[in-house]
């Protein structure tokens, strides 16, 4: 049977040594199945692990295959909307508890990093660069925001203060968090998959789910084996296809593209992020960047609907490297690849049950690295018997795209186009 392998990217090349697992065979019970082995799946099945259950995870590639073992690697805290918009949208204690919980998903990683004694190269301190007025006055009311939720560790930056952080000129000012950071996104679920299978948990790659039985133990069959559990999670995210229809209609997968350049070498390296933290712009198609521990930049930027993989990805991303860091003009870049995550209209996760024991969460629309991490702990405190948290996501509204499946690639590219207008307008 063919194997597919994960994308040729800069993280693949630096990955830590992990074992191939063997597909899945035959017929197997379990307390929880998983589909999917990104960030979700996994970190879904160490909390269940660590309460108890059995748990067995299916994935169709390798572990980290999807958007957790290629992204930028940048932990930004809250979510892809804010939690000023999820008060206007929900009542006043479900917004307290997402509001409490935005920071968590960045707790949870450094806490299964120093428990499991990960190596994937973690480093303190996120930046939001603002590119426009407008931008920074938005920063300065979202510390506000967030310091109401007691997230604090946040500091403004003026014109000044940013390029002591990050050599260009492309910023009016910004807003440093300390309690974001970098990772290395493979070695981080690759570590984290190693630490399921230290308490128990099994995992089958190679193993893509083609078909689930819903009923009271639901049966999740791959083309050569079946998984019989009290509980199906689904964490397949912008991977997972039409597997389950009702998860579809909402949600649209995109890609989003990444470069690697060569080794900057120590003296370039420092001189563009002395203090090495990661850097993502306010704008709506946004530029994330940040160095790699062998003192690359690692640059990504830009949004394929529809998720079609563009014909050259170091063509779409080198220039708007080159915007803020013209200084890299001759440097070559090693490594580019694509991948995709889940948009949502709403850009807020998609979470909920299906007859009761099938539970989902998906659609974190680009900033996935914390909320996925947290999303593992609501899911399993769900299956425990606490729903409180995971209903506080699963009550969120959420709305087809328009245009239906058909145009919906169309109408929400329009719609972006807008979004870029308005940021360089500073509208
Ligand atoms: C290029 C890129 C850059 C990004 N940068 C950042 C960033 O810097 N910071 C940030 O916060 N977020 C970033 N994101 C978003 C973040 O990476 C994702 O939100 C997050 O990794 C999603 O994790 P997941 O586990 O839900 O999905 P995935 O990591 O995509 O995992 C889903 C897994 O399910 C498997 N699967 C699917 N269907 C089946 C099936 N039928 N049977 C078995 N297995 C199946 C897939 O093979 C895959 O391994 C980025 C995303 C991309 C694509």
């Amino acid at each position: 049977m063919a194997q597919t392998n994960h994308t040729s990217s800069y993280y693949a090349a630096s990955a830590n040594p992990t074992p191939e697992r063997p597909p899945l065979q035959g017929s197997h019970e379990t307390d929880v199945c998983i589909i999917g082995a990104g960030y979700t799946g996994v970190s879904t099945a160490l909390f269940l692990l660590e309460k108890g259950f059995k748990v067995t995870i299916l994935e169709a590639a390798r572990v980290g295959f999807g958007a957790s073992g290629r992204n930028g690697g940048q932990i930004v805290n809250s979510y892809s909307r804010d939690i000023d918009v999820i008060e206007r949208s929900v009542g006043a204690k479900q917004a307290k508890l997402l509001g409490d919980m935005a920071f968590e998903g960045a707790r949870i990683i450094r806490e299964r990093v120093a428990r499991y004694n990960i190596d994937c190269d973690l480093k303190d301190g996120g930046v939001f660069a603002a590119v426009t007025a407008k931008q920074m006055q938005h920063l300065e009311a979202q510390k506000a925001l967030w310091e109401r939720y007691g997230h604090t560790q946040l500091e403004l930056m003026d014109t000044r203060r940013i390029r002591e952080v990050v050599d260009t000129d492309a910023y009016l000012g910004g807003m440093l968090d300390m309690s974001g950071g970098h990772i290395h996104p493979l070695n981080l679920v690759l570590g984290e998959a190693a630490a399921v299978e230290s308490l128990g948990g099994v995992i089958h790659e190679q193993s893509r789910v083609i078909r689930v039985v819903q009923g009271a133990r639901p049966v999740v069959h791959t083309e050569q084996g079946q998984v019989t559990a009290d509980f199906v999670v689904v964490a397949g995210n912008a991977y997972l296809g039409g597997l389950i229809p009702q998860l579809e209609a909402k949600s649209m997968p995109c890609g989003t593209q990444v470069i690697t350049t060569e080794p900057l070498g120590d003296a370039l390296a420092q001189s563009l992020l002395p203090q090495d933290y990661c850097v993502e712009d306010c704008n709506y198609l946004l530029d994330y960047y940040r160095l790699s521990a062998d003192k690359r930049l690692i640059f990504g930027g830009g949004v394929v609907y529809g998720a079609r993989d563009p014909a050259n990805v170091e063509a779409l991303v080198r220039p708007n490297m080159l915007k803020t860091f013209p200084q890299l003009k001759d440097v070559k870049i090693d490594y580019a690849w694509t991948g995709n995550f889940l948009l949502t209209l709403s850009r807020l996760p998609q979470v909920g049950r299906l007859d009761n024991n099938i539970y989902y969460s998906q659609g974190c629309s680009g900033h996935g690295v914390t909320y996925t991490h947290l999303a593992g702990k609501i899911l399993a405190e769900a299956i425990h018997g606490q729903s409180e948290r995971f209903d506080a996501f699963a009550t969120l509204p959420h709305y087809p795209f328009p245009g239906g499946r058909l145009f919906r690639v169309p109408f929400t590219a329009m719609g972006a186009l807008y979004y870029k207008m308005r940021d360089r307008m500073g509208w």
